[in-house]
């Protein structure tokens, strides 16, 4: 069970590695100066302690990977236990932790998606998955959604379609970006699911003629988008991008990286809609990133195409056996707890009707949407307008208090633009997961003050 005391002691070798973090730690996407990053303690399950000792529940889940919670016991036995027999390999020899993974995720994922090429993360993930598709089908331009993230390194972020893309674009990337649906701010001026479904695919359809089949290799789609906003895929969307890629020998990348490994109340979320793309991306929930990993499953299809012909591409980590170890146990653990299943439970019975409520009695809520574990909350200065609570790619004096109050009720929050994202660990208990609800519907009031006529 958790426990609440945080030491003296702690506290001042946490004080201590803020100092020297300063100095010496370089952090992502952020204006180093001013950066003033909060220290964590210690994090057990669904909670987290911050640099004054202060206990968080973590409704982030970190960045939307620790699905299993903080410090589960039988994966930190696991991951322990491998350290005291092989902490490392080389990708070329074979190792029963990689091996077991790989049988474990192929036997989860879709259809003929046989094979794992393990790699370091989310982003090397993609690379390879669009390095593969190249190579398979002899064709160089990619589409990607845009409202979308699909990773940090050069080909990954010029396929993501968020602002953090912009001062790393590169002409020569071969990316063209298309709208993906979004039915509460619809770019195709639809006013049903089935309108948005339509549109968007003759949209996507027209964007491939007009782009040229013949030139198109592959199309990446997260099966749930999630960073940029949690957009559940209208009703026949996926079917239709499934038959779209089919009839224009476009190889089909699901990423899953962040909606994958239970997060969406299934084990992918491409398992919402009857189809099996070519390619799935994952990493993040895989293992809950207690060691890193990532990879790609792949099809029969294009695992022939490197059956004599060298896959040119790997990763000295590759299948890393602490990593594999932390994979085999954690997916073995979300079985043994029903964990999948009780994501789609608290998203039905708790997440989706508590945030109805919270949209019924607070004016700055526009839309909630989600499913599972996996719901974002956006907030608007105004309804009839949808005015944005913060403009696209920034935040706001209201945002800045919305997420100000998130942290003094206690939440460790996920806040990106104007969106509140509600993803908490699978596991979660029902009392948490209401106490969190509870200190957002705090918040809210707070964003309601921001609201105009
Ligand atoms: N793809 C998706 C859908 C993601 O959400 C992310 C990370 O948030 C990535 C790719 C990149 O993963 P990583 O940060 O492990 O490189």
């Amino acid at each position: 069970a958790a426990t609440d005391s945080i030491t003296s002691e702690q506290i001042a070798v946490g004080k201590r590695a803020h100092e020297l973090d300063r100095e010496h730690v370089f952090h992502s996407w952020q204006a180093q100066g001013p950066f003033d990053p909060m220290t964590i303690l210690k994090a057990e399950g669904s909670w987290v302690w911050d640099g004054e000792g202060n206990k968080l529940l973590d409704l982030s889940s970190q960045l939307v990977n620790t699905n299993i919670g903080h410090q589960h016991p039988k994966v930190v036995a696991a991951i322990q236990e491998q350290a005291g027999k092989l902490c490392t390999i080389a990708p070329q020899h074979v190792n029963d932790a990689r091996s077991e993974a790989a049988r474990l995720i192929a036997e989860l994922t879709p259809g003929d998606l046989n094979h794992v090429f393990f790699t370091n993360g989310g982003a090397d993930a993609v690379e390879h998955a669009i390095r593969m598709a190249r190579l398979h089908t002899g064709k160089h331009k990619v589409l990607a959604a845009y409202r979308s993230y699909h990773g940090g390194t050069q080909l990954a972020i010029n396929a993501t379609g968020d602002p953090r893309r912009f001062s790393n674009d590169r002409g020569d990337s071969g990316v063209v970006h298309f709208m993906p649906p979004y039915p509460y701010r619809s770019y195709f001026a639809a006013t049903t699911e089935a309108e948005e479904t339509e549109r968007a695919l003759r949209h996507l359809e027209d964007l491939i003629t007009l782009e040229g089949a013949a030139n198109i290799g592959a199309l990446i789609l997260e099966s749930i988008p999630g960073t940029a906003g949690i957009y559940v895929p209208p009703a026949g969307y996926m079917e239709g991008v499934r038959t779209l890629t089919r009839k224009y020998g476009i190889i089909f990348i699901a990423d899953e990286v962040m909606a994958g490994f239970g997060r969406s109340g299934k084990w992918f979320a491409i398992n919402h809609w009857d189809i099996t793309p070519d390619l799935i991306t994952f990493a993040k929930g895989v293992n809950s990133g207690y060691v890193p990993l990532g990879g790609v499953a792949i099809s029969d299809a294009i695992f022939e195409t490197f059956r004599e012909r060298p896959y040119p591409g790997g990763l000295t980590y590759s299948g890393h056996p602490l990593a594999c170890a932390a994979a085999v146990a954690t997916i073995n653990a979300m079985k043994d707890e029903s964990m999948v299943e009780n994501a789609a439970r608290l998203g039905e019975q708790i997440i989706g009707p508590v945030l109805a409520e919270l949209k019924a009695k607070h004016p700055s809520v526009g839309d909630v949407r989600g499913t599972g574990c996996f719901w974002a909350v956006e907030l608007v200065t105004n309804r009839e307008t949808r005015e944005p609570m913060a403009p696209y790619g920034g935040s706001s004096p209201a945002m800045a208090a919305v997420t100000a109050a998130l942290k003094k009720a206690g939440m460790l929050p996920f806040v990106n633009f104007n969106r509140i994202h509600v993803v908490p660990p699978l596991n979660i208990s029902d009392a948490d997961l209401r106490t969190g609800l509870a200190m957002l519907d705090e918040a809210l009031d707070v964003a309601d003050s921001f609201v105009t006529d």
